[in-house]
């Protein structure tokens, strides 16, 4: 697929990578590569973002079949064009980022086609790719890898997690800062093979909450099965791999007062809520003492609250794009009374809590809302195998996750009580979770514990 050669002399680091390539082929064989159109290839990975590769598909047959031409797409109403995508999910951000790449494309080049990346140098075509708007790394590379067959590597959130944790790069590196990393560890030549044999071993295998690795034919290879195997010899209270998670819902805001829902909408923390960041912080900062990362939704009231136990932990808050809310879309704002009776269909769908389908107007669809916040939590999770690991998020992602963490309970998902810097710890070890506390408020002033909204 590209005409280089592997290295001769390859560094320690690259002779792991071709030893674990070697493994990855014999067990899943090596896929061919077949040029693909980089235009289409562009639309389908932003199509793919937050979602499965069925829901991507089904959008993109849907597109294709309605605008037959990328003209067509190009110039379509917008609500028809969201309405031919919506099973990819966040159809309403992911119409207009695909009509904005078309209409430059157009102005650029005259025509809609993406072919002029070949004659670019790499890094040249990399760039422009970045400067297109919903498009990171992992896209840009997918077009360059997967249609054009340039040497850039793509890391997905399997690929992430499994190279962390084979060691192949260090355990805190970002998604972002990984693709240029494996850039470098890997041969270019091996960079398709070597990324769909990480995917497939990523969900085969190494998945995770439980990594198999008693059945992982990488496991001499692999950093984390070396650490996680290693028996403390002072002390056998603790499994090696235990990590607390503490989930906060963020503090009280004008909103939860008013009982309105506010999803990715902006509402100011009260004065009450403000006295819950110094109680939580406070609390946080006398009982955690192996604090390893503090996550938080990038919404305000989520970070103002992080920033204040981020204070009191000595950490900085990592904001995550997927802890945010649920997008109540159109509805952002109103309250449970203007639903009732503004909105009776709508209402009585939502009550049903089963309904995965439930999709808020302009907003997100109940299914896709709980796949982002299940890969947050995986993300999370392959960060960190030991220590504690501080969450700060919303009444509905905290929800979601738990459910996530705790499958076993699925059923009562909507009905775990989460009070405004309430304190919620779950325990995993060797993938597997546990509640242990669930919205522990001990340490909030009295009568702080308003509705439960977003
Ligand atoms: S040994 Fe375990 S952690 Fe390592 S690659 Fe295999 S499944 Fe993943």
């Amino acid at each position: 697929m590209t005409n280089e050669e592997p290295p001769r002399n390859p560094k320690p680091e690259t002779q792991k990578t071709l030893r674990i390539h070697e493994r990855l082929l014999a067990e899943y064989g090596d896929p061919p590569w077949h040029p693909r159109d980089p235009l289409a290839t562009l639309v389908l990975t932003i199509l793919s973002q937050n979602t499965n590769d069925v829901n991507r598909d089904r959008a993109f047959a849907q597109l294709r079949e309605r605008f037959p031409t990328w003209e067509s797409v190009r110039d379509a109403p917008l609500p028809a064009l969201i309405e031919a995508i919506r099973p990819a999910g966040l159809a309403p951000t992911k119409g207009p980022r695909i009509q904005e790449a078309l209409r430059r494309i157009t102005a650029e080049r005259g025509e809609l086609s993406l072919d002029f990346l070949a004659d670019l140098s790499l890094e040249e075509a990399r760039e422009w790719l970045l400067g297109l708007s919903g498009v990171g790394p992992k896209t840009a590379a997918i077009v360059l890898l997967f249609a054009l067959g340039r040497p850039a590597f793509p890391v997905d959130t399997h690929v992430h997690r499994v190279a962390r944790r084979l060691g192949l790069i260090p355990e805190r590196t970002s998604r972002e800062k990984a693709h240029e990393l494996l850039e470098v560890v890997v041969p270019p030549p091996i960079y398709y093979s070597f990324h769909l044999n990480l995917i497939a071993h990523g969900r085969a295998v190494c998945q995770a909450r439980a990594p198999r690795c008693a059945s992982c034919i990488l496991r001499d290879e692999c950093a984390y099965y070396a650490t996680s195997n290693q028996q403390p010899v002072t002390s056998n209270r603790q499994p090696t791999t235990t990590l607390q998670l503490i989930l906060v819902r963020h503090a009280q805001t004008v909103a939860n007062v008013e009982g309105r829902w506010v999803g990715w909408g902006d509402t100011g923390l009260t004065d009450l809520g403000r006295e819950q960041v110094e109680a939580i912080s406070r609390r946080l900062a006398a009982e955690v003492h192996d604090g390893v990362a503090l996550y938080t939704s990038p919404l305000p009231r989520a970070r103002q609250t992080a920033e204040g136990i981020g204070r009191a932990l000595g950490l900085s808050p990592i904001p995550l794009d997927d802890l945010r809310e649920i997008n109540f879309g159109d509805l952002d704002g109103v309250t449970l009374e203007e639903m009732k009776t503004r909105y009776p269909t709508l209402y009585a769908r939502w009550r049903d809590k089963d309904d995965t389908a439930y999709t808020w107007p302009g907003g997100e669809r109940r299914s896709d809302f709980f796949r982002r916040v299940a890969a947050v939590c995986d993300d999370i999770l392959s960060r960190h195998t030991r220590g504690t690991v501080v969450v700060v998020g919303h009444g509905g992602t905290l929800r979601a996750c738990l459910a996530y963490l705790l499958p076993e309970e699925l059923g009562r998902w909507w009905s775990y009580p989460l009070d405004n810097c309430g304190l919620t710890r779950v325990v995993v070890e060797v993938g597997e979770a546990r509640l242990i506390v669930l919205n522990d408020t001990a340490h909030l002033p009295d009568g702080s514990s308003p509705e439960k909204f977003a």
